[in-house]
């Protein structure tokens, strides 16, 4: 009985936990490698099991850091089931799709850039089919419903806050009359976090496995967030010029568009024109409808109130298509515009960008993490100029970034839930760069005198001996 840890492993992206359970194996996530161009190129390397020989798959949330590599398993032969939330498994047809196109576009760009080494070209990770044939796979659960899924690995999902139907992933496990509880906290949501509910407490593991993306920072508390974003968008006059927010589709644009509603009059939203410009946003926030029943009390509340849609507004438009997103970028001032990806990576955004990031008085809200490598991060690095579409632009905008936004638990969200753990069971950091999960890892074991590990990539612990660790 095993777990290693194949990938967010001492980084950011790329989960993935291959499980050993008797003759049983299993994955936890098969997320896609994100960051700089060198380090993507790794998405294209083979797994390092044979995928028909996996029995099943778990998936924590529809994040593409988590799910992204599902259609690859699928390719080479994966037979089995993707046990997930229902929410995760609606989501996941708009992101893998979408996954699948952009990286249609990509292998485009390392081809270019292959031919000029004279390096042989190669192929998409995968395409709109192999998404199909995954979805097949999807095996929907609820939240607290245990299930076998391989014999000797039972599993329950638990809510994780982090984005629509993500999850805490608790297995129970048997091999040879020796039983271990794992619980993987999947991508742990920010306390406090609109629309959804807090992370599940769970109090009985013997190893938890646990994200670290902001394990070495606090975020401002919701009440300064708030006010902080209401300030920006207060301060910044509608008449001057525009506010640009680079935002994840899939959570936080859902989050913004919640938060403006809520917040109408006292921010004076009412004098700017709001676009939603992300297709992949809109339908999104069509399924954060459809799945209401997983709102906290205040979105319940708010959903009444606001004729049964918690995101409608007045001056909100959802642009689709690209003819209409491009006439966006005629607009001078006046526009709050919401749009991907997240990190300004690629996506509607950087065309935004493009066109604003010279004006001084243009706003560019930083509301999420920001990768190493990513323009996003470079941005809020404080860069003067950065190179868009083969031009030097100017950065004279303001950019504001607006921590406290993260769907991730910071470092005491982090601890505090650990803390409902009993008996101070070991743990696993994943899902962090290194001085994000070193900090952490001291933290705890200063805090809890836990034993904390931050295994390496393809490290495995044997969990029957992990008393004796
Ligand atoms: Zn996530």
């Amino acid at each position: 009985m095993e777990i290693q840890f194949l990938g967010a492993a001492r980084e950011v992206t790329g989960s993935c936990y291959l499980f050993q359970v008797g003759k049983h194996r299993f994955l936890v996530d098969c997320g896609l490698i994100q960051g700089t161009f060198e380090h993507e190129k790794k998405n294209w390397a083979a797994f390092p099991f044979d995928a028909r020989k996996l029995d099943a798959v778990v998936l924590t949330h529809a994040h593409l850091d988590h799910s992204g590599r599902l259609p690859m398993l699928v390719k080479e032969g994966f037979r089995g089931f993707i046990y997930t939330h229902r929410a995760t498994a609606a989501l996941c047809r708009v992101m893998l799709q979408d996954a699948a196109y952009l990286n249609a576009e990509e292998t485009e760009r390392f081809n270019r850039y292959r031919a000029r080494n004279g390096q042989d070209l190669i192929e998409p990770l995968y395409d709109q089919d192999d998404v199909y044939t995954t979805e097949r796979h999807f095996q929907p659960l609820d939240y607290g419903e245990s299930t076998e899924i391989v014999p000797g690995a039972t599993l329950t999902l638990h809510d994780a806050g982090h984005i629509l139907g993500s999850a805490i992933v608790e297995l129970e496990l048997s091999e040879d009359g020796v039983t271990r509880r794992v619980v993987l906290s999947g991508d742990l949501g920010h306390a406090g976090a609109p629309i959804l509910n807090d992370p599940t407490a769970l109090t009985e593991a013997d190893l938890v496995v646990m994200e670290s993306t902001y394990g070495d920072r606090c975020h401002r508390s919701w009440e300064a967030t708030w006010a902080e974003l209401g300030d920006i968008i207060r301060s910044a006059h509608a008449g001057k010029g525009n506010i640009l927010v680079p935002a994840f589709a899939v959570g936080r644009a859902q989050e913004l568009l919640y938060a403006l509603a809520r917040h109408y009059d006292e921010w004076e939203v009412r004098d700017w024109h709001v676009f939603l410009d992300s297709p992949m946003a809109i339908e999104t926030t069509e399924l954060y409808r459809r799945f209401h029943g997983l709102y906290d009390r205040a979105a319940r509340a708010a959903m009444k109130s606001n004729n049964g849609d918690p995101f409608s507004m007045r001056n909100l438009r959802l642009t689709k298509t690209a003819e209409e997103s491009m006439h966006i970028n005629d607009i001078r001032a006046g526009a709050i515009v919401i749009a991907g990806s997240g990190m300004c990576t690629g996506g509607r955004i950087v065309h935004h960008l493009k066109r604003n990031l010279a004006h001084e008085h243009c706003h560019v809200i930083i509301a999420g993490f920001q990768a190493r490598g990513t323009l996003g991060r470079t941005l809020v690095d404080g860069a003067k100029t950065v190179h868009l579409f083969g031009e030097d632009i100017p950065v004279r905008a303001q950019i504001h970034t607006v921590g406290g936004l993260s769907a991730h638990a910071d470092q005491a969200g982090l601890a505090a839930w650990y803390g409902n753990f009993k008996k101070r069971p070991p743990l696993a950091l994943v899902h962090g760069e290194p001085e994000a999960m070193d900090a952490l890892a001291t933290h705890l074991r200063e805090k809890f005198q836990a034993t904390v590990r931050c295994p390496e990539p393809g490290q495995r612990l044997s969990l029957a001996g992990l008393d004796s660790a």
